[in-house]
């Protein structure tokens, strides 16, 4: 934290207003504690600076949702889609500054940041076309066992959205909730990572260049405290939160108080289990993005590798080349292949973890080397653990880093039990050639969604979002939009 009047801004600096309200954007005052610095990962720069809004301004926010929302809300579905599919072109149109800004700021090399922009394009265009199709919105009979009565049921808007999000794909997680918030007629005010902010800045511009009403769509800066404001304001009706199992715990306790609707999208500690008769090459490339793809900064990293006792020593060979192979680099190095950790805390956290397990006897089978040109970012070089004890911190906790643990099994039921021994309950990964087999995994792992042979394919009409620890409620798919909604009945005499 620094204040305004502290920090430096240079020609290439850009400094983030503390919010954007009904299409106005607010500053601080100079000479408060508000502002922190926006750091590129990739070579550990101040970038720029985003100041902190305050509680006034958070109240601002919110008010100026709730005073748009009766507008929104009654607007077509079809004209909300008509804005949708515009912010979707707007978005493919603008792919290069909104990749570009990515990459300077997380760091990611060139293919990561470019996905995110059509992942997020990909979901505005589908809840786009959740609006065309007025069946969606429309009333429903239901069948009651009185012929004299009239029973209907239809989904409202819940109202207010606060749309909380963390920094590892910032506008993708951030179109998965304004996407459907939008189409379902709510309105917002999104809460972006402090580390990631200028990404949002970009996506409210683009909202607002797609002709979405002012007010409909607002932004406050900050940290947790921003965010926790917002769990408590009276006005606001659901909080889509993604992030932390830990913050979560503490967004559902403010929103209890109000009884606030609540999605909550947290992290994961999921399995990707290689049969004996998996081609271990497919397995191996399967492996190394779903554990090293962000640089393992992924709720969904399979960083729990589960492999046939029979193939293990096979898989580890060509897991250990395939990750030697990987280019760690800043974005703009020839091939980069994985990038750095969004900040230097970051770092500091997994190599605590590390250094824990380690001392817990975790044996490190591959540790990465840095090229020198990683020496000012936060790079970290990626890390395979070999037969973890099931107790140790690798294997239980959820690192968000470049790590991979590799344990072996015998059965099955062996890897079942293994996969599902854990808390968490987001994703799974499952490598056979044999049908039966995977008919089994698939009924039994314990996870929101199970990729069979695949690489971790995410398409806006399946839904995103897990078991236990992993949180409540589904994205995306028509789930997503009626996370948004609220239920009505009624039931009256026919007429
Ligand atoms: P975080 O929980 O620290 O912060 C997430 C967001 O919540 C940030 O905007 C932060 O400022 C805000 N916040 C923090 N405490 C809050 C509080 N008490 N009230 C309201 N807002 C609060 O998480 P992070 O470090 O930014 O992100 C990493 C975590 O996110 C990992 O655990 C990861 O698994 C999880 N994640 C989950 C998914 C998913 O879809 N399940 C996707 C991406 C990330």
């Amino acid at each position: 934290m620094a204040t305004n009047s502290e920090r430096k801004v240079d020609d290439q600096a850009f400094v983030l207003p503390a919010a954007m309200i009904a299409g106005t954007t607010f500053n601080v005052p100079a000479d408060s504690e508000v502002c922190t610095a926006i750091c590129s990962a990739a070579t550990g720069e101040t970038i720029g600076w985003q100041e902190h809004a305050t509680p006034e301004q958070v109240d601002r926010a919110v008010h100026a949702a709730h005073d748009a929302l009766i507008a929104w809300r009654h607007t077509t579905p079809a004209a909300r889609g008509k804005l949708l599919r515009k912010i979707a072109e707007l978005l493919e149109a603008d792919r290069a500054r909104l990749s570009a800004m990515q990459m300077r700021v997380s760091g990611k090399p060139p293919f990561e940041a470019e996905l995110d922009v059509s992942d997020a394009a990909a979901t505005f265009n589908y809840y786009a076309s959740l609006c065309e199709d007025a069946s969606l919105f429309a009333a429903e009979s239901v069948a009651v066992p009185d012929d004299a009565l009239l029973a209907e049921r239809v989904h409202e808007p819940v109202g207010v959205a606060a749309l909380i999000v963390p920094w590892n794909f910032p506008m993708v997680t951030t179109a998965w909730k304004l996407a459907p918030a939008l189409a379902a007629g709510c309105t917002v005010v999104i809460k972006p990572s402090e580390l990631t902010s200028p990404i949002e800045h970009m996506l409210a511009g683009i909202v607002s260049e797609a002709g979405v009403p002012d007010g409909v769509v607002n932004v406050v800066n900050g940290g947790a405290e921003v965010g926790a404001w917002l769990t408590t304001h009276p006005l606001v009706d659901k909080i889509s939160f993604t992030g932390s199992t830990a913050s979560g715990r503490k967004v559902m306790q403010a929103a209890a108080q109000d009884m606030k609707r609540v999605t909550l999208e947290l992290g994961g500690k999921s399995a990707l289990i290689v049969r004996e008769d998996a081609d271990i090459a497919h397995a191996v490339t399967l492996a190394t993005g779903g554990a090293f793809a962000n640089a393992g900064q992924m709720c969904s990293a399979t960083s729990r590798i589960l492999v046939h006792d029979n193939v293990y020593r096979k898989f580890m060979a060509a897991f250990e080349a395939a990750v030697r192979s990987l280019i760690v680099a800043p974005p703009h190095g020839a091939d980069a292949a994985m990038g750095p950790l969004i900040s230097a805390a970051q770092r500091a956290r997994v190599a605590a973890l590390v250094a824990q397990g380690v001392e817990e006897g975790a044996q490190i089978a591959f540790a990465g080397e840095l090229d020198p040109a990683c020496e000012d970012g936060f790079f970290m070089a990626p890390l395979i653990i070999a037969e973890p004890a099931v107790d140790n911190v690798l294997w239980t906790d959820e690192v968000f880093g470049p790590v991979a643990c590799v344990k072996s099994f015998r059965s099955d039921d062996e890897a079942i039990s293994l996969a599902n021994d854990t808390r968490y309950g987001l994703v799974a990964t499952v490598v056979t050639n044999d049908e039966n087999a995977a008919r089994r995994y698939k009924a039994q792992l314990r996870a929101g969604l199970v990729w069979l042979n695949t690489p971790q394919l995410i398409f806006p009409q399946v839904c995103w979002g897990g078991f236990g620890l992993s949180g409540i409620g589904r994205e995306l798919g028509v789930a997503g939009l009626r996370s948004y909604q609220e239920l009505r009945h009624t039931v009256g005499l026919r007429a």
